[in-house]
């Protein structure tokens, strides 16, 4: 979702004559969009701001801003900490990007944006195109009506609001006469998409199916609770519908899972889960599970790892608890964990977790699998693409002309995060050996 809202900004601000510089100390304004989902990302945030203290001496025109989560949890603290910050905006103050930066570099006045969205169920956001790549996001929804006791979303977020089909549509149109060949929705909890209204994802699924020239559909996040048979169901029946799915557990402890109101216990992930593979059974599944909540017993720890036994990941995030405060979970003092349990359970359940998902990557090797080529990678030694089941592929004999297209490609190497191939319809030139790059290649 950053990545999408900060292509948005630099969308908007591109569309106002700004033009993107790659050299931070060349550029007139420098914007950090922010995630405070966990302490660390915000420490980060202090850290990258110290680094362009010197920039802003040298350049004192510069306009230096803070988007996003951080900036809306942070707020006017975040002016007052950071002497040589200009702006701090809130998610919901991105589409006034422009007015902002502007209003900064002419009149020089330090400003906060934070206000958020008035009530409502629904909200227009129509798609600022500036560049339509491969494969795109598109926000369809934001905010999230769950209280999750961890987690800092609905506070920096608001409440959950959707964008009517019908605007949806129309930018997945766009995208699509653009070049784009695959959409990914994105919602905090997309599956209630539409809440409040007559409206619902399955049904936008069905009518983004129906779009010419689109051939791939994916959506995260899901909430287990509120997958619904609807959109199960869909898995097993829509061809552009993707075979994968992220379907974040957190813990597999019904106890903990109910400290962390995640509203759904364990046999009802499973059930899910049975569900998906019975509609689907290629379907890909990926999660997410935090280690060490306060109270987590080694007995609650050995339920997440049982539940990763059990379902077969394509793969997982797995992250030690991050107390956020403002949170439910943060006055939940004396039960932490402490933080060389965490680190133990964590290395232990990465070994656990990672393991099968790097043999059932291997066991692919010698496979054909059909890739969307979306860019190059920084070394210029591949390009590379997801398979329709969500793994990264790198492809060592494509070329510029691959781009967009969708590859067959068989699968010569794998490890746990990535698999890697030749298409199958140009020699086998492998870009990694060669000295000069091979001629760009691509008869798809
Ligand atoms: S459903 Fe997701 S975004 Fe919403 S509160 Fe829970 S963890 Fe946060």
């Amino acid at each position: 979702m950053n990545v999408y809202d900060s292509d948005r900004m630099s969308a908007s601000l591109q569309t106002k004559g700004y033009r993107v510089e790659p050299n931070p100390a060349n550029a007139d304004v420098i914007l950090i969009n922010t995630c405070s989902i966990r302490a660390k990302s915000e420490q980060k945030v202090l850290s990258l701001l110290g680094q362009l203290r010197p920039l802003k001496k040298k350049n004192p025109e510069m306009v230096i801003g803070v988007a996003g989560c951080v900036g809306q949890r942070m707020g006017r603290t975040l002016l007052q900490r950071v002497p040589h910050l200009d702006l701090v905006f809130g998610p919901d103050s991105i589409d006034r990007v422009f007015d902002l930066v502007e209003s900064a570099r002419r009149h020089g006045k330090r400003a906060v944006d934070t206000q958020m969205d008035g009530p409502g169920r629904t909200y227009t956001q129509p798609a600022v195109i500036h560049e339509a790549k491969p494969a795109e996001f598109l926000t369809i929804m934001k905010g999230c009506d769950h209280f999750c006791t961890y987690c800092i979303v609905p506070f920096v977020r608001g409440r959950e609001k959707s964008r009517p089909i019908a605007e949806v549509l129309d930018d997945v149109r766009k995208l699509v006469a653009r070049g784009t060949r695959e959409v990914t929705f994105l919602g905090q909890n997309i599956n209630t998409y539409g809440k409040g209204t007559p409206e619902n994802l399955a049904q936008l699924i069905e009518q983004t199916h129906a779009i010419e020239g689109l051939e791939r559909i994916r959506y995260v996040t899901s909430h287990p609770r509120d997958l619904g048979t609807d959109l199960i169901e869909q898995f097993g029946r829509l061809e552009k519908l993707c075979p994968s799915l992220h379907l974040p557990f957190q813990s597999g402890s019904d106890r903990i899972l109910k400290r962390m109101s995640r509203l759904y216990t364990r046999e009802q992930y499973l059930e899910k889960i049975r569900l998906l593979k019975q509609a689907c059974p290629e379907i890909a599944l990926s999660t997410d599970i935090i280690v060490g909540f306060p109270g987590e017993t080694e007995e609650d720890f050995q339920s997440s790892i049982d539940v990763v036994r059990e379902v077969g990941f394509t793969m997982a995030y797995m992250f030690k608890y991050s107390p956020r405060p403002g949170t439910r979970a943060f006055a939940y003092e004396g039960e932490e964990v402490p933080e060389s349990v965490k680190d133990e359970r964590l290395a232990r359940l990465q070994d656990i977790a990672m393991a099968p998902i790097e043999a059932g990557n291997v066991a692919l090797i010698g496979t054909k699998t059909p890739v969307l080529i979306e860019s190059m990678d920084k070394k210029a030694l591949y390009y590379s693409g997801r398979s329709p089941h969500n793994r990264r592929v790198h492809v060592l004999n494509a070329g510029d002309a691959c781009i967009g297209k969708i590859l067959e490609v068989e699968v010569t190497e794998a490890n746990a995060s990535n698999l890697r191939g030749y298409y199958v319809g140009a020699p086998r030139l492998d870009r990694r050996s060669q000295e000069g790059l091979p001629a760009p290649v691509c008869h798809a």
